[in-house]
């Protein structure tokens, strides 16, 4: 029997594939955000395209060249591994670091794959600059200042120390100083102290000769809600891949880049009483006919869910029916006439209706970076323009 080829679509057979269950990473979406994005911000403020986590789980080697290709002017990652893995699918852009480098030998390899680390103390800067004078050549990095994340960074105070080392050492170039948003999505107040408390860094650089650094704090809702944050650079993810955290203007079209599809497997008639899934924890009321999917927790289906999803089959939304299984999940497809083999849509278009990674997250009470990053590697992502 001849594998699974998903849907028309998609390019040719894909050797192995049986089980017709798949994402579509729409690269045609994801350079059409990359524009609109970068035309929001204007020209004199450069992009940096946030592919970390394998670009949200739809796969950062495909969507780096196509960031690059649409105005994105370098690729901001987490893990060395997945900048190493970037450089080894031909990217030359610089790609900055935004996660920490531990424990700090590891610089060597950042600098032999020629990646741009971040540095969040007196110390990591000594230890890159030491690295660097055997090397021979001068180490580029991002400094990065806490101005209330609470995750990584230097206190603002402990920035002055850091600039002033950095400023009297010809081995280290500081190609970028930065901090991260908080709550951009849903307080402002917080957001212009941050702001506030960034900039006063960022004059304290100035003040010391750093004149080329490129300066920057907004993440997506940044960048979208609070103009004044976008400074030198934005830092965009999650809204390149058309799931805005935050309300878009008219001005900013926003297309989703990832579709979820899969197949019926499994059609039956059943009689009022029966119950669905473990826990038994649906009933039918009345005579149904339900349809088994493909698809359960182990491909990312959170079992949150319960009770609340929808998938689309014939453009309309199904419920779900008992709890999400590992492998597995049921859908009422009463009245519809529908039989094994119908192309179902868990995330994206069918007929005239649309499913987003948010309406998931929702449900799931979660949000959709983590629906998209949950996605596993079980789900093979396919390419279509
Ligand atoms: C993840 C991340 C971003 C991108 O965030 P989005 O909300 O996806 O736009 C930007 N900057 C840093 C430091 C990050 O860790």
């Amino acid at each position: 029997m001849a594998p699974f080829l998903g849907s028309s679509s998609t390019i040719g057979p894909v050797a192995g594939r049986f089980r017709p269950t798949w994402a579509e990473v729409s690269v045609g979406a994801y350079a059409a955000n990359v524009r609109a994005l970068k035309a929001l911000v204007g020209p004199p403020t450069r992009l940096m395209a946030v592919l970390k986590a394998d670009a949200y789980g739809h796969g950062a080697s495909t969507l780096a060249p196509v960031a690059l290709q649409s105005g994105a002017d370098l690729i901001g990652v987490s893990s060395i591994e997945e900048g190493v893995a970037l450089r080894e699918a031909g990217i030359k852009a610089p790609i900055v670091l935004l996660g920490s480098v531990f424990p700090l030998e590891n610089f060597v390899s950042v600098l032999e794959a020629r990646l741009t680390p971040s540095v969040f103390s007196l110390e990591a800067a000594h230890h890159l600059a030491a690295i660097a004078q055997v090397i021979g050549q001068p180490a580029s990095f991002h400094l990065k200042v806490d101005t209330g994340m609470g995750r990584l960074g230097l206190s603002p105070q402990r920035a002055r120390e850091v600039l002033a080392y950095v400023a009297g050492e010809k081995s280290l170039r500081l190609a970028g100083l930065y901090s991260h948003l908080a709550s951009a999505d849903s307080d402002p107040d917080f957001t212009t102290r941050q702001l506030r408390d960034f900039l006063a860094v960022t004059e304290m650089a100035r003040a010391l000769g750093f004149n080329d650094t490129a300066c920057h704090l907004a993440n997506s809702a940044g960048a979208i809600a609070h103009a004044e944050t976008r400074l030198d650079l934005v830092r965009p993810g999650i809204a390149l891949l058309g799931a805005p955290p935050v309300a878009t203007p008219p001005s900013l079209p926003l297309q989703p880049v990832l579709s979820w599809k899969t197949h019926i497997v499994f059609r039956k008639r059943v009689p009022a009483g029966t119950s669905i899934s473990y826990g038994r924890k649906f009933r039918a009321d009345k005579e149904m006919e339900i349809a088994t999917l493909p698809v359960g927790y182990a491909d990312g289906v959170p079992r949150a869910v319960f009770n609340k999803a929808r998938v689309l089959i014939r453009g309309l939304r199904r419920p779900v029916l008992g709890v999400v299984t590992m492998d597995h999940i049921m859908v009422d497809v009463t009245g519809l006439g529908v039989d094994v083999g119908e192309e179902v849509v868990l995330i994206g278009k069918q007929g005239g209706d649309e499913i987003t990674a948010g309406e998931w997250a929702s449900w799931a009470g979660t949000i959709s970076y983590e629906i998209f990053c949950g996605i596993s590697k079980r789900v093979p992502r396919t390419v279509v323009s």
